[in-house]
C-alpha cells in the first residue's frame, strides 16, 4: 500500500491506498461543489477544490504536474484519481471565412459535432448537446440519425475547453478572448438533457473559470414546454425557439413535438420567460422551406404570432441534406421575407450561412463522415 505521507501527517482522515485499479473521475464533469467532496473524499483539504478549479477552467491544464501551487504529493494524488480530457477529434475543417468544424469522437466512439464562428465583434461557440436526437423534425439531418445518448457533463464542457485549447484562449476571460458566445444549436434537444447541460452551463458561466455569462449563452429548443420556465428561472440563459411554423397543423408535420407542446402552450411559455425584456428577446427560427411556410401569409402570420414578446427573428436558409424532402426558398423568397418582417422591425434576420465550403451548416459534417464510411465498407446509403 502507498501512503502520502504529507497527507497521512496532516490533519486529515486516513491514509490513502493507492494500488487498486481506479476508475479515473474526469474533472469536467464536476461542478465546484463536487470538487470539494472529492478532495474531502481524498483527505485534502476543501481548499484545494478552489486551486484545481482555477488551473482547469481558468488556465486549461489538464495535466496535474503544471499546476504548480500544489505539492508533488498532491499532484500524484489528483492525477491517480482524475483526469480532465477532451473528448477527441476526429476531423477538422477550418473554412474560407473562418469557420472551424470538428467533428468530435467521445470514449465510446460516438460523434457528434461542434463548430466556431468567428465575426466582427464576436466568436460563437456551436455545441451539441446530444448523440443524435429523438425527435424527428422532418427537415433535420440530426433527427434520422438512430442512435441517440444524453452527452454527459464532462462531454458537453469537454467540446468548450477543445475550443478554447485551439483558439488559444488561455488563460480564460481576456478581453481579446476569442470564443464570446456559446449557441446550444448543434446536435440534440437541450432541454431532454437538461440536468447535464444546466451543470455544464453553470461550470462554463462560473466567474473563476471560464467565465462567459449567461447573456452570452443561447439555448435553442424545438419547445420541450415543461422545462422551458426552469430553463430561464435556474439558469437565465437566452432562448431560442425552433418555431418554423405558425399553424398547428403545419408544426405538427415539421416540429413533431408540437403535438404534445401546441403552439398556443410554447408562445405562452415564452411570453412568460423569466427575466424577458427588450434587453433580453427570445430569438425565433425560421427555416425558410420553398412553398410550405415562405408566402406573404405565412410572414403575417408569423408577426402576429409574436407579437408583444420582445424578439429576434432568425430566418435560416434551409440547408439540404442527401434524400431530405424539402429545398430552401429561393433567395427572392427570402428577402421578400425578410424585408417584410424588417418593415415590423426586428433587425437584420437572414442567418448568413458560415462555412459552406466545410459543411459546416446544421447537420453536414456528421452525414459526410457517415457517407464517407459507408464507401469505404461497401454499405449503400
Ligand atoms: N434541437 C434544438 C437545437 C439544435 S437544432 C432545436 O431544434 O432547436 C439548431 C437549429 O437548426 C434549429 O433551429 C433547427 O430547427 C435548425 N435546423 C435543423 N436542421 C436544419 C436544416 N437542414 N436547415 C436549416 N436549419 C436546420
Ligand atoms: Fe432534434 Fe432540433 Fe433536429 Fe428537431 S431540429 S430533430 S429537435 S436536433
Amino acid at each position: 500500500m502507498t501512503v502520502v505521507p504529507e497527507l497521512a501527517a496532516a490533519d486529515q482522515p486516513a491514509p490513502i491506498a493507492m494500488d487498486a485499479p481506479l476508475q479515473k473521475i474526469n474533472l469536467l464533469g464536476l461542478a465546484l461543489a463536487d470538487l470539494e467532496a472529492e478532495m474531502v473524499a481524498l483527505g485534502l483539504p476543501k481548499f484545494r477544490a478552489r486551486q484545481v478549479w482555477r488551473w482547469v477552467w481558468r488556465h486549461g491544464l489538464s495535466s496535474f504536474d503544471e499546476m504548480s501551487d500544489l505539492g508533488k504529493p498532491v499532484r500524484e494524488l489528483l492525477a491517480a484519481h482524475f483526469l480532465a480530457d477532451r473528448p477527441a477529434v476526429s476531423r477538422r475543417l477550418q473554412s474560407v471565412d473562418g469557420t472551424i468544424k470538428w467533428l468530435i469522437r467521445f470514449a465510446d466512439g460516438n460523434e457528434a459535432e461542434c463548430v466556431y464562428i468567428p465575426d466582427k465583434t464576436r466568436g460563437t461557440l456551436c455545441i451539441s448537446s446530444q448523440v443524435g436526437c429523438t425527435l424527428t423534425c422532418s427537415f433535420c439531418h440530426t433527427g434520422t440519425q438512430k442512435l441517440v445518448r444524453n452527452l454527459t457533463i464532462a462531454e458537453i464542457c469537454g467540446q468548450v475547453l477543445l475550443a478554447m485549447d485551439e483558439l488559444n484562449d488561455w488563460p480564460s476571460g481576456k478581453p481579446e478572448r476569442r470564443l464570446t458566445n456559446i449557441v446550444l444549436m448543434g446536435m440534440g434537444e437541450p432541454l431532454f438533457n437538461y440536468e447535464n447541460v444546466a451543470t455544464a452551463m453553470r461550470i462554463i458561466m462560473s466567474g473563476e473559470g471560464v467565465a462567459i455569462s449567461k447573456r452570452r449563452i443561447t439555448l435553442s429548443t424545438s419547445g420541450v414546454v415543461p422545462e422551458i420556465k426552469r430553463c430561464g428561472e435556474e439558469l437565465g440563459v437566452n432562448l431560442a425557439i425552433s418555431l418554423h411554423a405558425t399553424r398547428d397543423e403545419l408544426r405538427d408535420k415539421l416540429v413533431p413535438i408540437n403535438r404534445k407542446y401546441p403552439l398556443a402552450e410554447l408562445i405562452d411559455a415564452c411570453r412568460n420567460y423569466p427575466g424577458l425584456s427588450n434587453a433580453r428577446r427570445i430569438t425565433w427560427e425560421y427555416v425558410m422551406l420553398d412553398a410550405v411556410n415562405d408566402s406573404d401569409e405565412d410572414c403575417r402570420a408569423l408577426l402576429a404570432l409574436i407579437k408583444g414578446i420582445p424578439s429576434k427573428l432568425n430566418l435560416i436558409p434551409f440547408n439540404p441534406w442527401p434524400g431530405s424532402p424539402y429545398i430552401c426558398s429561393s433567395d427572392e423568397r427570402i428577402k421578400s421575407f425578410a424585408k417584410r418582417v424588417l418593415n415590423a422591425g426586428y433587425a437584420s434576420p437572414v442567418r448568413t450561412p458560415r462555412g459552406r465550403d466545410i459543411l459546416a451548416a446544421c447537420g453536414q459534417l456528421k452525414s459526410e463522415s457517415q457517407r464517407a464510411r459507408r464507401q469505404k465498407t461497401g454499405i449503400a446509403g
